[in-house]
């Protein structure tokens, strides 16, 4: 049996295992031998550092390694119960002590071998206050020797961190012995240039690192490959793309386009003339557009794509805009159609809620290129819509679609152009790991004349204040948003519903203006009646759900106040704030939060109007899976790559990635051949999840 195969084998053949352990073993994703040797620990206890317990003096902060010699809880006169260990070494003894953690003496036992690091100090004599603590080692079972940094692993049912580590330590050097070298993914020069370990010294610091230093050069090491295989496969698909697949080169016709630039009534700002150059590039290509076009909530993403679909239409294919939401589909329709009010382009809205006879209708015209320029949501291409000539796709604010509806889309049409248009700026280090395969526009900057946002945090105490203020705007002839996180009083108690508050504020506090709702449980019509309204300026106060989250274009409505903020994510508060500021007043976006104090991240949000920045916040605080929802769309998730503190390593594996494609494409060639072989095999699945195997 070839040495490879050791590795491909089932854990349950490893030494200590069986089937048993095998199945918890399962549990922490370790199916192979190979699982097992990647499976990483999630933090190191550093045991270089141990000082014997007699050294240990009052204002210490140290390591220590003890066997448990006695223990138990002891009450305290205030109530608070301690657990207490005494560990011994061959040095000396010295307490140890958990205030308020009594359930400890169900986990630690007399005679094992505990690691302890915290302060020392004085109470009745020489006491140590562990901050963390590792069991080692049970009673008759053996402590690796002093000196080292102690691997602890995720533990699952059935199997502690220290039964994994004893059965990595008793494989681990039979394991390494079956890595080959030449199995590399990473190209020696690169390794050498990027000073990466090599693959068998990472994974054996991996799980018995010599110091601190080595265990971090390990995950450095295996976080570049996570890093680097992924962004291979997207040089890979942008190489496909590039070479292999027929797309449209659209002429420059000026027709359609021209006459709409010169009926705009205001001038594209240069980064609108940017993006919109890098897009005409991308159009004239005989080869598919994929570009994302970032752009802050209120930069003028909406003209820009009306110019390149214009430029679809004039080269006589369709083009299609998708939204998110009905309400932004109808909102888009009604722009655009007012916009090109003075050109024949025939626009066609597709939104649900239609009468059968009418969609019959829409998706005759569809299929039959009546409709040149075709607006809904994503059931335009969920369902059986047929265009005749699908030339171009632009997917609007595409937080809300998935790799795997983008790439739906593809098979709608032959192989049109596609714009995914993005307000949810995301960080540079995310947009490269999500979005790889696609090019990237930034419309950096506001369209002149705009007035940054006030915003303010309030108090619940402040809201008849903040009501009062709403007022004087009216009088001002203003308009106002209040938005409410849910639309039923039972869904949660404490925060006030839309319906019940907009009873409230219609009756009570603002009796005199007139005060409407709108919420994602009503009907089309019912909603377009009352956004129709809003716009014309016939409703004073809008109360909402986060239906108006996105999109909505009010140039006259100057207040958006969010109540129950606290149940927002950053980036929804960025967008809520998005739909005021949008003409030349000077707006404001009030939000009320319970509690004295506002958590830190609505201070953030007060701080900045920056998206980006605002994004990199929400990021950081909640973890790039709930960011985007990623689990839901099968991304990937990293074991060792931290995509913040390794944005340089990420583009050096971006680089790298290009380099090697371009040379080598099919990666066939001697230093590659390896990598090309990880693709197509160990790697396959989890890529295939992507949806850019
Ligand atoms: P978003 O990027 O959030 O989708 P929109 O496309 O809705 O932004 O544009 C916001 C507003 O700015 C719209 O009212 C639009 O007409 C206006 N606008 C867009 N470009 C310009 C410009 N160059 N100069 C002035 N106003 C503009
Ligand atoms: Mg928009």
């Amino acid at each position: 049996m070839g040495e490879a195969h050791l590795l491909d084998r089932s854990v349950q053949y490893l030494k200590g295992v069986g089937p048993r352990r095998a199945e918890a073993l399962a549990k922490l994703g370790i199916r192979t031998a190979r699982d097992l040797l990647r499976h990483g620990p999630h933090r190191y206890e550093d045991a270089t550092t141990v000082t014997a317990i007699a050294k240990l003096a009052p204002g210490m902060d140290a390591t220590a390694i003890g066997e448990v010699v006695s223990k138990g809880v002891i009450p305290t006169r205030r109530g608070l119960r301690f657990f207490q260990a005494v560990i011994k070494d061959s040095s000396g003894l010295i307490e140890c002590s958990w205030p308020g953690q009594p359930f400890l003496d169900r986990t630690i036992r007399k005679g094992d071998t505990l690691l302890v690091s915290g302060p020392v100090r004085f109470f009745h004599g020489r006491q140590i206050q562990p901050r963390e603590f590792t069991i080692l080692a049970r009673a008759g079972e053996t402590v690796d020797e002093e000196g080292t940094v102690f691997p602890v692993y995720p533990a699952t049912a059935g199997l502690s961190h220290r039964q994994i580590r004893h059965i990595v330590r008793q494989n681990l050097d039979a394991l390494l012995a079956a890595v080959d070298d030449a199995g590399d993914i990473v190209p020696d020069d690169l390794r050498r240039r990027l000073e990466l370990a090599n693959l068998r010294e990472a994974l054996d610091w991996l799980h018995r690192p010599p110091t601190l230093a080595l265990a971090e050069q390990a995950r450095r090491r295996l976080a570049f490959d996570e890093l680097f295989i992924l962004q291979v496969l997207y040089a890979r698909a942008r190489y496909e793309n590039r070479e292999k697949r027929q797309g449209i080169a659209f002429e420059r016709k000026n027709g359609l386009v021209r006459t709409f630039a010169e009926s705009l009534p205001f001038e594209l700002t240069a980064a609108q003339k940017k993006v919109l150059t890098e897009i005409s590039g991308d159009m004239s290509q005989p080869r598919p557009m994929n570009r994302l076009l970032q752009g802050d909530v209120g930069s003028g993403k909406t003209v820009v794509a009306l110019f390149a679909m214009l430029r679809a239409v004039e080269n006589g294919y369709q083009a299609a805009l998708m939204a998110p939401t009905e309400l932004l589909a109808e909102q888009h329709h009604k722009t655009v159609t007012d916009m090109l009010a003075d050109s024949p382009v025939n626009v066609e809205l597709l939104r649900g809620g239609f009468r059968a006879s009418q969609r019959r209708d829409a998706l005759e015209r569809i299929s039959g290129g009546e409709a040149q320029l075709i607006i809904g949501t994503h059931a335009l291409i969920q369902e059986d819509v047929e265009f005749q000539r699908l030339g171009l796709v632009i997917i609007d604010e595409q937080h809300r679609f998935g790799v795997r509806q983008r790439l739906q889309l593809r098979r709608a049409g032959a192989e049109p152009d596609v714009l995914v248009m993005s307000a949810t700026p995301i960080p540079r280090s995310l947009a490269l790991t999500f979005y790889g395969d696609l090019d990237v526009s930034v419309l950096d900057g506001l369209p002149p004349g705009r007035r940054p946002v006030k915003t303010v945090l309030r108090g619940e105490s402040a809201r008849a204040r903040v009501f009062e203020f709403v007022r004087t705007e009216v009088e001002a002839g203003r308009q106002v948003y209040v938005v409410y996180p849910v639309i039923e009083e039972s869904e949660a108690l404490d925060v006030r519903s839309a319906t019940e508050a907009y009873e409230h504020l219609s009756n009570e506090v603002l009796s005199e203006l007139s005060v409407a709702l709108i919420h994602g449980r009503m009907t089309g019509d019912e909603k377009d009646e009352t956004m129709r309204r809003f716009v014309a300026g016939e409703i004073n106060v809008l109360v909402s759900t986060t239906v108006i989250e996105v999109g909505i274009d009010v140039p006259n409505a100057t207040v958006m106040i969010v109540e129950g903020a606290e149940r927002f994510g950053l980036s929804q508060l960025h967008q809520l704030r998005g739909r005021v500021g949008r003409g030349a007043d000077q707006s404001y976006c009030i939000v009320i939060h319970s509690g004295r104090e506002p958590p830190e991240r609505l201070q953030i949000f007060a701080a900045t109007n920056d998206g980006f920045e605002i994004a990199r916040a929400d990021l950081r605080l909640r973890g790039y899976g709930d960011f985007f929802g990623a689990r839901q769309h099968g991304l990937p998730e990293f074991a060792f790559a931290d995509l913040e503190r390794d944005e340089p390593l990420l583009h050096a594996a971006r680089d790298a990635a290009a380099r090697i494609v371009a040379a080598d494409p099919e990666l066939e060639k001697g230093e590659h051949r390896a990598l090309g072989q990880a693709l197509r095999t160990e790697y396959r699945e989890r890529l295939r999840l992507f949806d850019v195997g």
